[in-house]
């Protein structure tokens, strides 16, 4: 494990979420590894550790740790998976998911907002990750190219789950979505091997929203 100077920092926050959490060794380990601090602007690296969002620019946020670690866990990610990630940000949560999945998997974030987009894959690009490729577009109609997916996760909150991630998720494969607007819950979706959906609420959770064609007609 690789000690830069926020090591001691970044394993203060690990502990504090496995005391919280139950997490798993899998996430335990990407957390420890990925450093928060290079997502962030230089005038917020010393609150990298802190278990909150924070700004990246454009009324978006890098979301808290602890929702990171929740939505890992509760997608039981495997090495190997092909990951589709809505709302890359600064391009953290990839990470850490790319971390679990290993060189022979793949995530794919996509993000609406061209600057962040271009924020993300500079980040990604300092730590090396090989695995990870981030696009610029409408997430809500999920990323046909790439098409099938054994994971799905959104990082904003929907109005309901759009059609195409359904379509566009592996049978026997798992999403982790935010739904709503003013309460949000966040779902875990599983489509079975016949293709039949389940849908789990985990609990109350607070994300930026979801814009596009099928998220809400919010400008910003
Ligand atoms: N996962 C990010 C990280 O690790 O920094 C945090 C994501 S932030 C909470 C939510 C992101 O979703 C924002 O960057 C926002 O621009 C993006 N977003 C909102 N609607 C989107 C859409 N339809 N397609 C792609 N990205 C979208």
């Amino acid at each position: 494990m690789e000690k830069d100077e926020y090591f001691e920092k970044r394993k203060w926050m690990v502990e504090k979420l496995k005391r919280e959490l139950e997490l798993s060794d899998k996430v335990v380990n990407a957390m420890l590894k990925v450093p928060r601090h290079i997502f962030v602007f230089d005038e917020l690296k010393d609150e990298a550790y802190n278990d909150y969002p924070l700004s990246i620019g454009f009324g978006q946020t890098i979301s808290a740790p602890h929702m990171v670690a929740i939505m890992c866990e509760l997608l039981s990610l495997e090495e190997g998976n092909k990951v589709l990630e809505v709302g890359a940000g600064s391009g953290y949560h990839a990470a850490v998911v790319a971390e679990i999945v290993g060189e022979r998997g793949k995530v794919i974030g996509i993000e609406r907002i061209p600057e962040l987009a271009k924020f993300a894959r500079e980040n990604i690009k300092k730590l090396g990750y090989e695995n990870v490729e981030i696009i610029v577009g409408d997430g809500s109609r999920g990323y046909e190219k790439e098409a099938p997916y054994d994971r799905i996760y959104v990082t904003a909150s929907a109005p309901d789950i759009p059609p195409p991630l359904i379509e566009q998720l592996k049978k026997g494969g798992k999403m982790v979505i935010p739904i709503g607007d003013f309460i949000q819950y966040l779902y875990v979706i599983e489509k079975d091997k016949k293709g039949r959906i389940t849908k789990k609420n985990w609990g109350s959770v607070r994300f930026v929203p979801l814009v596009g064609e099928y998220g809400f007609d919010h400008k910003g």
